[in-house]
């Protein structure tokens, strides 16, 4: 498979790109090779710049829970664009998308439209801060929740040792009040609490975790922490920027029955386009400015066509029967992997929650934990990755990101991927 094109087009993005991309992980630094630029998409379909087809499983890092390029999406923002770009004045639109969300996730009584997933999180914090006038947040080795200075901590710093940054620039400072924690460990969040529970303004979470990997909570992991959060007055905060209308119509709290007080979504939200929420109860929500005193603001939120995007594809999420289909396109390809990977003595450990999915080469057999994800072998990873990129198949080009179904793909899309892992596995 040549594809010149992409490797011209690297090569002139490196002079004025850092890293020739404009996000990081596109620059396909874990798996080697040369980043594929693409020009179109369609279905489950992406087409690169030598047009090349492959089948995504990547979805623009979760959006595409429709697949690309969808009809009612591309019209409602076709519809939009139509009457002009932005108002920065309310429309009519925001007022459909917040009932919409509230309605799809009972545990938001309000919601605030943001640009990103990082700023979703960023005020979630801040939010949970200027309620409670709490400082110290808890976060969850491995969970990423978009890149917001004291969310970037350097992860295995144990229960009551403070964080350090993990990227120059953070100043220490600013890292200064988030404790670290072990995924999936109640114990440790259990001695953090006893220590120091009356500090804590937030614990967040993502409640799959999607950046390392997909590693779904254990029993009763969640349930933890919606207790301790409740014994000493801290906010509960899930990051669904990943699972939201990803894992369930109502996200992981509706999968696994816990109710955080505030939610910070993103990705399909916006169904394509750059947008983030966050949401919650109420009493916690009126602190958020003009109602209450915390700040927040942002020139282009809730923009019309975004909206358009968003609730358009929030709409067809509503059928009847959607997320058994998406969950059950997501177990035929976990389980034709894993079964192939058997028969061809292969390591391959599979996870999934609706529609993500998680590949782990290793001969283990349960993964929770950071530690775990990282003792795979990534570098293996690299190589299947490759394979399946000379086979027409997408992946996310890291061994530490959750793959993503959308309904778009067929049984025959799954099978050829199937039939491509079978010869990229013999190539390990
Ligand atoms: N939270 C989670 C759980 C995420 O997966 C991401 C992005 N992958 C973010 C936050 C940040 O979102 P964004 O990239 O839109 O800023």
């Amino acid at each position: 498979m040549s594809r010149t094109h992409s490797e011209q087009l690297f090569r002139r993005a490196q002079k004025h790109i850092p890293g020739g991309v404009n996000s990081p992980v596109r620059a396909f630094k874990g798996v080697g090779g040369t980043p594929v630029f693409f020009h179109r998409a369609e279905g489950p379909y992406l087409y690169d710049e030598d047009d090349n087809r492959y089948v995504d499983y990547v979805g623009s890092w979760g959006p595409m829970i429709l697949g690309h390029n969808n009809e009612a999406v591309r019209e409602a923002v076709l519809r939009a664009v139509a009457d002009g770009l932005s108002f920065g004045a309310p429309t009519a639109a925001e007022v459909d998308m917040a009932d919409l969300v509230c309605e799809m996730v009972p545990s938001m009584d309000m919601v605030r439209m943001v640009n990103s997933g990082t700023e979703a999180t960023m005020t979630a914090i801040r939010l949970a801060r200027g309620y409670t006038g709490r400082d110290k947040i808890i976060k969850f080795e491995g969970c990423y929740h978009g890149h917001v200075d004291s969310l970037l901590v350097k992860a295995g710093s144990g229960a009551l040792t403070l964080g350090t940054p993990s990227s120059p620039g953070v100043p220490k400072a600013v890292t200064d009040d988030t404790l670290t924690l072990n995924y999936n460990d109640a114990g440790g969040l259990e001695e953090v609490f006893k220590a120091r529970g009356e500090e804590i303004a937030a614990v967040i979470v993502e409640p799959v975790a999607g950046n390392m990997n997909c590693v779904p909570p254990t029993q009763g992991f969640l349930e933890a922490l919606r207790s301790y959060c409740d014994q000493y007055g801290a906010v509960l905060i899930f990051d669904e920027v990943m699972t939201g209308f990803r894992v369930a119509r109502g996200g992981a709290q509706a999968l696994y029955g816990v109710t955080p007080d505030l939610t910070t979504l993103g990705k399909i939200i916006g169904g394509g386009m750059p947008v983030g929420a966050l949401g919650g109860k109420k009493a916690v929500m009126e602190h958020l400015s003009p109602l209450g005193p915390v700040y927040q603001a942002g020139t282009l939120s809730g923009n019309p066509v975004a909206m358009a995007a968003g609730l358009a594809t929030l709409r067809q999420l509503q059928r009847e029967g959607f997320y058994e289909e998406l969950e059950a396109k997501t177990e035929k390809l976990t389980e034709g992997l894993s079964t192939i990977a058997r028969e061809v003595g292969v390591g391959l450990h599979t996870t999934r929650a609706g529609g993500m999915f998680g590949l782990y080469f290793t001969e283990q057999t349960r993964i929770t934990r950071f530690d775990e994800v990282m003792a795979c072998d990534a570098a293996r990873f690299g190589t299947f990755f490759n394979a399946m990129l000379d086979r027409g198949v997408y992946l996310a080009p890291s061994a530490f990101e959750a793959g993503f179904v959308s309904i778009a793909h067929d049984d025959a899309d799954i099978d050829a991927t199937l039939d491509a892992a079978r010869a990229a596995f013999a190539a390990l």
